[in-house]
């Protein structure tokens, strides 16, 4: 056995947190961090948040799993309000953001299926896509890296450049059943599409009866500032898969869909274990109850301005390092001028956290209850970093 009895498939930083406290991870000596990887946008309100504890607590000692096979209120409850403020009218609740995917996939397959276009199964991505790691995903993803070695491909994805509406239009065939999108990309390195190409995209599937579905899983949930990103757009989706900070940290997802695009998904044709289960719809109703609460999204819009202008501020300072900055909200982005696991690791040796992405960029994810004055002790950390990896001249010069 080499190493540890893990799998070797994660190349992990040499720290271990022993606990959390909002945007502060704490290992075991004590030593502090601030968070703004936020577990991969997942830990959308911190840790340890009262609201999210109590939450949980409360429904662990009450009744913890009992599958699909009964009733569960707190499951109708979450899906109403998510249906109350999405253009969704029905919900499929997974364990993670592929599942969520998948749903969505299975979804138009079975859209047209049942609308007699059993030909009808492909699926058109954009690259740069991150949509997860099972079989399908990785196909939906078109990411080499992620293809290869395991077989062939999923049939039925195919892919066109980031935000090329014209390659879309002409990679749409009679097998087509839709065109999955990101609004905004997070591993692909925080690149978000423009309001006009998600508009030619809607304009694109109705002209063709395709089904147009988002996978907000990291851009949901409140981090740019809307609770959903395609609503900076007016844009909206007829499926949509969301994940990550719906659970704050426990692990849960679903698949939105209006009830035309969901009339394929009929009794038996898709299902669950863990899907729902009342511990995930405890936690998820009570993230709702939070980032819904009046002000709050006006909040991360405010703090994400505020951070951005900062970060702005650092990139001028110190252009060998940092190129520019990407992103809204609390969803931002460091586009690097030299390797971004550089950077990364430098802001690590500041004690902050950041995420590298692709398209050479570390993302700033924090929790959505970052207060400015954190923020500034992260714009201090982040420029200690930037610095110390600027050539003397440069900085001397300024
Ligand atoms: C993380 C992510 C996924 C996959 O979610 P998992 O919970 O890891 O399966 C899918 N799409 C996007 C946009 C993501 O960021």
């Amino acid at each position: 056995m080499s190493g540890s009895a893990l799998y070797e498939t994660f190349a992990r930083a040499p720290l271990s947190f022993e606990r959390g406290e909002g945007v502060w991870l704490i290992e075991e000596n004590g030593e502090r961090y601030l968070d703004l990887a936020g577990g991969i946008a997942v830990n959308s309100l911190g840790h340890s948040h009262p609201h999210l504890v109590a939450a949980l607590t409360e429904q662990a000692g009450k009744l913890w799993h009992i599958s699909n096979l009964y009733e569960i209120p707190g499951q109708r409850r979450l899906a109403e309000r998510l249906v109350e403020h999405t253009f969704a009218d029905k919900v499929f609740f997974t364990n993670s953001g592929a599942e969520a995917l998948e749903c969505a996939i299975k979804t138009a397959r079975r859209y047209h299926y049942v609308n007699g276009h059993p030909e009808r199964y492909r699926t058109i991505t954009f690259e740069g896509a991150f949509h997860g790691r099972t079989l399908a995903t990785i196909a939906a993803g078109g990411q080499h890296k992620y293809l290869e070695g395991f077989g062939p491909k999923v049939e039925g994805f195919d892919q066109v450049p980031f935000d090329d509406i014209d390659a879309a239009a002409k990679a749409i065939t009679p097998e087509t059943a839709a065109i999955l999108v990101e609004p905004m990309q997070g591993e692909g390195g925080i690149r978000s599409f423009p309001t006009q190409s998600l508009k030619r995209l809607r304009e694109l599937c109705d002209k063709n009866d395709l089904l147009l579905m988002f996978d907000e899983v990291q851009c949901g949930i409140g981090r740019t500032g809307k609770l959903f990103a395609y609503e900076w757009s007016g844009v909206a989706p007829d499926v949509m898969a969301i994940a990550k900070g719906i659970g704050g940290g426990f692990p849960m997802g679903a698949c939105l869909a209006t009830d035309e695009a969901a009339s394929g998904m009929t009794a038996g044709v898709h299902g669950t274990t863990f899907g729902g289960n009342p511990l995930a719809m405890a936690v998820g109703n009570a993230v709702l109850d939070v980032v819904l609460a009046d002000g709050f999204l006006d909040e991360v819009k405010r703090k994400g301005l505020f951070f951005k202008q900062g970060l702005a501020a650092i990139a001028d300072e110190f252009p060998t390092v940092v190129d520019d900055i990407r992103g809204m909200g609390l969803m931002l982005g460091l586009k690097c001028a030299m390797p971004n696991g550089k950077v990364n690791a430098a802001l690590r040796d500041q004690k902050v956290l950041g995420v590298p992405a692709g398209d050479n960029v570390v993302r700033l994810l924090p929790p959505l209850v970052i207060s400015e004055d954190e923020i500034r002790i992260g714009l201090d950390r982040i420029r200690e970093g930037v610095k110390s990896l600027a050539p003397a001249t440069a900085a001397a010069a300024k």
